[in-house]
């Protein structure tokens, strides 16, 4: 199985490791930096040795790369794996602005029955079946949230349970919750939250989230980050 180092160094954006197999245009890695789309986290891109990957996905618990037709890599062969970081940056922020949104929107606002979410480099949302428009409770969960964002509050990720592959995120007073996503250092680095509603109809709601970045983000491993 795929060693997976972006849950223990998600800053990471540059990373040498092996070809664990192939077949034809799949390739496993030893050990991966890039994400593959799970529990609504869209897929980093980048390449495998320069070679631009085409796809990510999660098959069987295991993390399989679809590569061009002649992209000549070989089981055993060390490669440099490399991800876009903007991309993946945004991708952290918004989904842990997700996280957020969610906590207080479970937990002081009654929107407990969460149906869906998708967290995208640009907007993340998160669906709810609720009985009526939740656009008067938008202000109550975005301050709340920005409170939280704006605490600067350390994220702890660790494993949950190490032979099961489960990992948590906890902030300390606020939450610890179940997931598998790439996590944030401080909450302020989600920056300046914005919320909207769209109604799906049926008594389905969404609640729609973008972010603008801190002056000062994070970047990434290679640069010092404290
Ligand atoms: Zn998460």
């Amino acid at each position: 199985m795929t060693l997976r180092q972006f849950w223990l160094e998600p800053y990471c954006d540059r990373f040498t490791t092996r070809i664990a197999r192939t077949d034809g245009e799949l390739v496993w890695l030893e050990e991966s930096i890039f994400f593959a789309q799970s529990g609504g986290q869209e897929s980093d891109s980048g390449t495998i040795a320069g070679v631009p990957v085409v796809n990510a996905a999660q098959v069987d618990g295991d993390l399989q790369y679809l590569m061009p037709g002649n992209h000549g890599l070989k089981a055993g062969q060390a490669v440099e794996v490399v991800i876009d970081w903007p991309r993946r940056y945004a991708l952290m922020r918004l989904h842990f602005a997700a996280e957020i949104v969610l906590e207080v929107a479970m937990r002081d606002f009654g929107l407990t029955e969460k149906i869906g979410a998708h967290i995208a480099a640009h907007k993340a949302r998160i669906d709810f079946l609720y009985p009526e428009p939740v656009t008067t409770l938008l202000p109550g969960i975005l301050a709340q949230a920005q409170q939280v964002i704006d605490r600067d509050c350390v994220i702890v990720s660790d494993w949950q349970d190490r032979k099961s592959e489960k990992r948590f995120w906890r902030i300390e007073g606020f939450a610890s919750v179940a997931c598998g996503g790439t996590h944030l250092r401080r909450t302020s680095e989600v920056g300046q939250l914005a919320l909207s509603r769209k109604n799906l109809g049926r008594g389905k709601e969404r609640i729609e989230i973008t972010a603008r970045a801190p002056a000062t983000v994070a970047r990434s491993r290679g640069d010092a980050v404290s």
